[in-house]
């Protein structure tokens, strides 16, 4: 059978085990050698126990697991040639030719440049008599199919990262047991939730917890969103938009227009009519990315200072941290993980030298493979559009072409 090795890269992310879990059973079904590589890259350049043989049962009981039973590593050695040389050489002494990367665009990328590279790897190798004329021909292709796993949904080309619904599901339990404690003393609470230079997180996790404001990277300073939201959605339902948000990355992120770098103005009177009207606590969500106009951060601190200096209220901040990337995967990411790996593992059986990388995404409710290296450019080119505080641009790209 065809040798074809799975490993995750990058931060984990719940949801990353089930499509391990997927990849090892389906290539076995189709009648592969399967491998884990452990612990990433490194375990890749390192070689011996790290690349180890898996079969049906390694693989049992692991999918309601959060983060990755077979590690995950950032790894300098794979960035230089010399690393590389290293895990082709470790690859091909396996006979592993088809690699499934699960992991975000830096991943993606190494794993793109590594197939560039295979042929002169190879011939590096047979120079320093490493591998054998027969091996050298045997395995001269390589094929990679990857899978985005990260909590952010900060990947062009899919509408979900594997992880982003359990993610979810933690903030919004964490909103629901704080908003009982702010609603006894009348206080405003600031959550403070991950996504990197992505505000999927902190927006959808607004819609679904009433939140009074949010800050997020991509709509500085983001002021009236949810009334804008409502009028373009014609004041559907909360959970009808939330549901439409959440499978649909392009309606989330909605280009704004261009407001006045007066948010501490607005975040205040927004503060004092809520509770005028009776509310008796306010929730404030900032992405951890978040900032003004200006490219200056947006802090859940600095909101605390321009809230309590402002308004006297009694304000408390809750910076939610790894809890969102811990705990058992949803429903959701448990099948989200399963099809991409079948896929993933479909792709590679069906790839020919010509083939390009492909890496399987979310398109409405398919899996479809997508050209690596696009979807990475994309990912890239919204990071630059962010950069140069083009945020609409960043939006656009963003959303589904
Ligand atoms: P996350 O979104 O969680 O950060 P990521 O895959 O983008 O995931 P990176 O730290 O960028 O995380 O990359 C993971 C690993 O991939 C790196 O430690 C390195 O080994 C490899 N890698 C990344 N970029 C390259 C590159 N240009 N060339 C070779 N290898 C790379």
């Amino acid at each position: 059978g065809k040798g074809l090795a799975v490993f995750t890269s990058g931060g984990d992310s719940q949801g990353m085990n089930a499509a391990v879990r997927s990849v090892v059973r389906m290539g076995i079904y189709l009648g592969c050698k399967v491998y884990f590589i452990r612990e990433g890259y490194q375990g890749m350049v390192d070689g011996g126990d790290n690349i180890e043989e898996a079969n049906w049962s390694s693989v049992s009981s692991i999918i309601h697991k959060g983060g990755t039973i077979i590690g995950s590593a950032r790894c300098m050695d794979f960035i230089k040639r010399e690393g590389r040389l290293k895990a082709a050489f470790n690859l091909v002494t396996r006979g592993i030719t088809n690699l499934v990367v699960i992991g975000g665009d830096g991943s993606l990328t190494g794993a793109n440049l590594f197939r560039q590279e295979w042929s002169s790897l190879l011939d590096e190798l047979l120079a320093n008599n490493k591998i054998t004329k027969d091996q050298r021909e045997k395995y001269k292709y390589l094929h990679i199919a990857g899978m985005v796993g990260s909590i952010d949904n900060d990947f062009c080309g899919t509408d979900m990262t594997i992880g982003t619904d359990s993610a979810l599901h933690r903030i919004i339990e964490a909103i629901d047991a704080i908003v009982s404690t702010a609603y006894s003393h009348q206080r405003t609470f600031i959550m403070e939730v991950m996504g990197r230079h992505c505000g999927y997180l902190a927006i959808v996790a607004a819609l679904a917890s009433e939140a009074d404001f949010v800050f997020i990277p991509e709509a500085p300073p983001s002021v009236d969103w949810r009334d804008k939201l409502c009028d373009k959605l014609e004041q559907a339902s909360y959970l009808a938009l939330v549901a439409a948000l959440a499978c649909e990355a392009d309606q989330v992120f909605i280009p704004e227009d261009p407001v006045p770098n007066n948010w501490v103005e607005k975040l205040c009177k927004r503060l004092q009519q809520e509770r005028k009207s009776g509310q008796r606590l306010n929730i404030i969500i900032v992405a951890e990315g978040a900032i003004d106009r200006e490219g200056k951060p947006i802090t859940a601190e600095l909101v605390k200072k321009v809230v309590v200096e402002n308004l006297q209220q009694d304000t408390r901040i809750t910076v939610l941290g790894h809890v969102q990337r811990g705990g058992s995967p949803s429903a959701f990411d448990r099948i989200l993980g399963c099809r991409m790996g079948a896929e993933a593992v479909m792709a590679l059986m069906e790839a020919t030298p010509e083939t390009e990388s492909c890496v399987v995404t979310l398109d409405g409710n398919q899996a479809v493979r997508l050209p690596l290296m696009e979807c990475v450019r994309r990912t890239k080119a919204v990071s630059q559009a962010m950069a140069d505080k083009n945020w609409d641009l960043a939006v656009q790209l963003r959303g589904r072409s």
